[in-house]
């Protein structure tokens, strides 16, 4: 529910803002050719996914629909531009989000790639989140794994895959383990020579340009990497070393591609406002302590788990002549005109543009000028909310209720949350102040939910006190 009536929608945000980029001909790309290689397709195959069983075994997984279906749809897209030479048989790319706050990705032998969500939470546009992603799609075409492990030392190809993860997880945590495992075999797949760096970053250009993505967008990317990573920047930094120039390297070889169409979805903003409503992404210490399973911060769903409503209550004063009482682990998150919202941690959302919106909680409100007659205000109020929540549905019919000690209405609404995109439950309740304005409190909870918050919004609707 969004906590303003004005608030707009996050998933209308994006404009289109990819719509003339550079023109060139196409025909000066630098070739990229594969590497000597003494193992074979199903060597990388076999090898990345056994290492992808034992990730997604040792690392919290982000599991959440929109976010991962709108990461695998960029996935998608940039893997139908691998030049048809680079294309495997067997090869298998999948996306899966990582739900830690260190900036990293990785892909593994074969195709399954991994991207923790504080790469996209850093992420600026939706292009350079692919830019990351075009580079780890590059080195898995490019076979960069194998081709490196074929330079080095022999090895049982058997054995690699907990090695792999050990370079993984102790590298994400950034521990003894990392330093260890850069001599180990999973630094082979893991952490990349500057030439096949170099490979990466033009290969990726390349594929960013036939997918509709502006190229100079990686090479952006890169740069956020640098600036924003801070302690955790440098992880993917030190398996991605900067061949030299790379930035330049990467504008001079997109200056020679022509970006085919416009693979931006629009969707960028909103799913990264779906993340901002989450917890916290876990550290790479926490992953490393095995932290991930207990606590409040435990998921089901990837979603927001926000507390169940306190059974004690606290009293606010949120006008002169109105006292309401919340549950005590509520607080007043946002106030504007005309209206105060009381949310839970986790069940307010405040989007970059000001607009805002929450998953729990209540908002109370006074809309004024209204007609005078409680059904019709009540209507018209109604039809304002659906302007800015265009799912906003009856679900039932609006009863009788005494509201602050005075006639009121109660309407079951459904929604559809623009933070979760799941289905909401909305009571809406309304009554009349004395100078014909329209009192309302509208409370939201998840569907799922919508029992024990049925009791809660009617112990704050009974608390109320009008004095006007
Ligand atoms: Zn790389």
């Amino acid at each position: 529910m969004t906590a303003r009536m004005r608030a707009r929608r996050y998933a209308r945000l994006l404009p289109a803002l990819l719509v003339a980029l550079t023109v060139a001909t196409p025909s000066a790309q630098t070739k990229i050719t594969l590497e000597k290689n003494s193992y074979s397709v199903a060597d990388d195959v076999r090898v990345g996914q056994e290492a992808a069983a034992e990730a997604k075994k040792q690392l919290p997984m982000l599991d959440n629909d929109q976010v991962g279906k709108f990461v695998e749809s960029v996935g998608t897209r940039l893997v139908a531009a691998i030049p048809d030479e680079l294309r495997h048989a067997g090869f298998h790319y999948t996306f899966d989000v990582v739900n830690q706050k260190e900036i990293n990705a990785f892909a593994l032998p074969g195709g399954p790639m991994f991207l923790n969500r504080g790469m996209i939470e850093a992420a600026r546009t939706e292009a350079a989140m692919a830019g990351v992603m075009a580079h780890e799609i590059s080195h898995v075409a490019l076979r960069h794994g194998t081709a490196q492990a074929t330079k080095g030392q022999k090895f049982q190809i058997g054995a690699v895959a907990g090695q792999i993860l050990g370079a993984i997880v102790g590298g994400t945590a950034g521990s003894v383990i990392s330093q260890g495992s850069q001599f180990g075999l999973g630094a082979y797949f893991l952490k990349y020579s500057r030439e096949y760096e170099r490979q990466a970053d033009l290969m990726g250009a390349q594929i960013m340009a036939r997918a509709g993505y502006d190229p100079r967008e990686m090479a952006n990317m890169f740069k956020t990497i640098q600036a924003e990573g801070g302690n955790s920047g440098p992880e993917w930094l030190s398996s991605h070393p900067d061949p030299g120039n790379r930035y330049e390297a990467i504008v001079q070889e997109a200056s020679m591609l022509r970006v085919v169409g416009n693979g931006d979805s629009g969707q960028f903003e909103s799913i990264k406002s779906r993340l901002a409503a989450m917890p916290p992404a876990y550290t790479a210490e926490q992953i490393a302590k095995g932290q991930t399973t207990t606590g409040p911060r435990t998921v089901a769903t990837g979603v927001v788990k926000v507390e169940p409503p306190s059974s004690s209550y606290r009293t606010y004063q949120p006008s002169n002549f109105l006292r309401i009482s919340v549950p005590a682990n509520w607080n007043p998150v946002d106030a504007s005109a005309g209206s105060v919202t009381y949310a839970p941690g986790g069940g307010f959302v405040q989007g970059d543009d000001g607009g805002s919106a929450f998953t729990h909680g209540v908002q109370v409100g006074v809309v004024q000028g209204g007609g005078g007659n409680l059904q019709q205000d009540t209507q018209q109020l109604l039809k304002s909310l659906s302007r800015s929540n265009p799912d906003l549905r009856a679900a039932g019919n609006a009863r009788r209720e005494t509201i602050g000690g005075r006639q009121g209405l109660t309407t079951p609404l459904s929604n559809v949350s623009q933070v979760t995109g799941e289905r909401e439950y909305v009571a809406l309740s309304t009554t009349q102040l004395r100078d014909g304005s329209l009192l309302n409190i509208i409370g939201v909870a998840p569907q799922s939910e919508a029992k024990t918050y049925e009791n809660t919004f009617r112990r704050i609707r009974q608390s109320l006190q009008i004095a006007d």
